[in-house]
């Protein structure tokens, strides 16, 4: 029970083969109390079983990263039912579909500044926003993709928000280190969800990692969950502004 005593938010489970349903699951799994969030009413019936079958029927809360107010309103909400928090999931993202294929430099300005505002400032704003409630000893941790750091056929915008996010944990940490926050990332390998499938040709990238990567197979979000779980808990407590890769050893090859 590795995770006894911690509480935490995750941001980002639109089903169960979403990256943070994985890492929501292997905290639960360890102890941790949990509560978690959806983007509109659409989505809130869907996640009511989820939430349920993670303990947390009662912690089911809206919040739109666009939108300020409803971050704001999810402090609120954390404040009221949970006190303190100790750690924060953030697995969002969003890019409009002309900015993950065709020609990269054909790509619009409002598309480039959504993909930017929802991928990476959210990651700020949300941390911001939440920072009076982290305990002394609490963790952030994102989710970020190789596309950030080498050129992946299709990945485009989100490659440049990719970029931006890595860097953006980096100085995150070195600024909220004083106050006994980490903040990590988790670079995944490709796996099939709502997301991916918004990228030109995925199921090529799928076959390329599996193809290259040293354990010559693909990796599945129970063992993005069990890394993730260790970034947010006290085993990583001396670990900050790391960009850990899940993702069968595909970015050490040449
Ligand atoms: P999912 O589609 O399962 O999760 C993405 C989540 O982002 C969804 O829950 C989606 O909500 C949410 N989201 C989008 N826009 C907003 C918004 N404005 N406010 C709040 N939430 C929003 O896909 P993944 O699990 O794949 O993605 C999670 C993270 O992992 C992303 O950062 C992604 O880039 C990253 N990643 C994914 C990899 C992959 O191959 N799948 C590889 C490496 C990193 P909704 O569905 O309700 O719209």
């Amino acid at each position: 029970m590795l995770m006894k005593g911690k509480k935490g938010i995750v941001l980002g489970i639109a089903n169960k083969k979403s990256i943070a349903y994985g890492i929501a699951k292997a905290c639960r799994d360890q102890g941790a109390e949990l509560a978690i969030t959806y983007l509109n009413e659409r989505f809130e019936k869907k996640l009511a079983p989820i939430a349920e079958e993670l303990g947390c029927a009662e912690r089911l809360y809206p919040c739109d990263v666009s939108k300020p107010e409803e971050i704001k309103a999810l402090r609120e909400s954390l404040e009221r039912d949970f006190g303190q928090i100790d750690f924060i999931v953030h697995s969002i993202a969003f890019a409009p579909k002309e900015g993950l294929s065709g020609h990269f430099t054909d790509i619009s300005k409002e598309a480039f500044n959504v993909a930017m505002d929802i991928s990476v400032y959210s990651l700020i704003e949300v941390t911001r926003e939440l920072k009076p409630i982290l305990s002394d000893k609490s963790a952030v941790l994102t989710l970020t993709y190789y596309g950030g750091v080498k050129y992946i056929p299709n990945y485009n915008l989100m490659g440049v928000a990719k970029a931006a996010l890595e860097m953006t944990v980096k100085y995150m940490a070195e600024d909220l280190g004083r106050d006994g926050i980490r903040v990590n990332a988790i670079s995944a390998g490709p796996i099939k969800t709502l997301a991916a499938a918004g990228i030109g040709d995925f199921s090529f990238m799928l076959k390329w990692n599996a193809a290259h990567a040293p354990l010559k197979r693909n990796i599945t979000i129970e063992e993005v969950g069990n890394s993730g779980m260790y970034l947010v808990s006290d085993l990583s407590s001396a670990v900050t502004g790391e960009i850990h890769y899940v993702d069968g050893g595909f970015n050490i090859m040449g």
